[in-house]
């Protein structure tokens, strides 16, 4: 019989499966706490019997992140790290030190699906949702390696949080709960691509977290061009969702653009973006593009980088320039992607 996943469970549903075993009530959450601190396996969970320890490892396995290699940039610090899945599959994390704490970037799909065409994790195809409690052992996993408590938490690795969406909400509730990691969801972003009809499920859910929208190009020609997601829920559409999320949550949205040479980085784009934004809650991330997936993409120089800023504030929209962090170890933006475990041969099609 196949195992259950303990750590995706919540301490409601792991209160109700103890109890119908018959285990006294504080058990859930003597267990909950230890899987919360990332306990490895139930021989770590000393307060327990053994006879009980036994039981629960028959009927429920820990799903954990292991490390197989680890890179640190010589430029700031930042690490990667490549995961080991209990299935064999691999994923990366990128943790960033910046002067407000650690912040960890990790992935919810082995994969994606979305193909956007400056990206390298949609190159090597799809394989696999995560589970909540894979998307928490990253976090683990990193803050036991670097022995510090991670304050923040971007759901920006690789795949697209909204094609998981029911695992990436049951982890979000896991790892804000007061018993466990205890994380402010405040302290959270998650970055769609533009999944129209799950900006509106997730408006729903009025949580406090930062979403940030993957936007890339101020009209439906160019962002078709590089987006296939653009196809299926125009920039138009998107808009309507991203202003309904506003409405909902009172937060403000974080749109990433990535800078290309050429494509999207003329004056005319800055103030077609601008009309875009005016009058929204919102904020524009320039990224200037990592050339990953041999389309021959070039970064906007610095100097048209501040212009399309400016351009941008001029209207009455905000934007930064991002710091690129993590680059000498092909940690940034777009560069996870699937990698078997050596770490040398990239699984799929590159
Ligand atoms: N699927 C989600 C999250 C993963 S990508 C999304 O699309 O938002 C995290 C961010 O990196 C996204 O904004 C993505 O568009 C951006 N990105 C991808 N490839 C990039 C590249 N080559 N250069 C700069 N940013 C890139």
């Amino acid at each position: 019989m196949e195992k259950l996943d303990i750590k995706s469970r919540t301490l409601v549903e792991l209160t109700g499966e103890f109890a119908q075993m018959g285990l006294a009530r504080f058990r859930a959450g003597q267990v909950f706490r230890w899987l919360s601190r990332g306990a490895m396996g139930f021989e770590e969970m000393t307060d327990l019997s053994k006879d009980l320890r036994r039981e629960l490892a028959e009927r429920y396995e820990i799903r954990g992140a292991e490390i197989v290699r680890r890179q640190v940039s010589q430029i700031d610090g930042t690490i990667k790290f490549l995961f080991r899945l209990f299935d064999g599959q691999c994923v990366e994390s990128v943790l960033m030190r910046y002067h407000y704490g650690i912040s960890i970037c990790i992935s919810t799909q082995v994969g994606c699906k979305m193909n956007c065409s400056f990206c390298a994790t949609g190159k090597s195809g799809f394989a696999r949702d995560l589970f909540p409690s894979e998307m928490l052992s990253q976090v683990q996993a990193a803050s036991k390696d670097v022995g510090e408590r991670i304050s923040h938490i971007v759901l920006m690795g690789m795949g697209e949080p909204l094609d998981n969406f029911e695992n990436v909400l049951r982890f979000l509730e896991l790892v804000t709960c007061p018993e466990g990691m205890d994380l402010s969801m405040r302290a959270i972003s998650l970055s769609t691509c533009g999944l129209v009809d799950k900006i509106y499920a997730l408006a729903e859910k009025k949580l406090q977290l930062t979403l940030s929208v993957s936007l890339h190009a101020p009209n439906d020609g160019i962002r078709s061009r590089t987006m296939p997601v653009n196809k299926r829920w125009p920039i138009g559409e998107l808009m309507k969702a991203c202003r309904y999320y506003t409405k909902m949550t009172g937060r403000r949205i974080s749109f990433e653009y990535a800078m290309i040479q050429g494509v999207n980085d003329s004056d005319a784009c800055a103030r077609e973006l601008a009309g875009r934004l005016r009058g929204m809650l919102a904020h524009v991330n320039l990224i200037p593009v990592n050339d990953v997936t041999g389309a021959g993409y070039k970064k906007s120089d610095a100097g048209r980088q501040r212009r399309f800023a400016q351009i941008l504030q001029e209207h009455g929209v905000t934007a930064t320039v991002r710091r690129t962090l993590g680059a000498d170890i092909e940690a940034s933006c777009g560069q996870l992607r699937r990698k078997t475990e050596g770490g040398k041969g990239h699984e799929g099609s590159l």
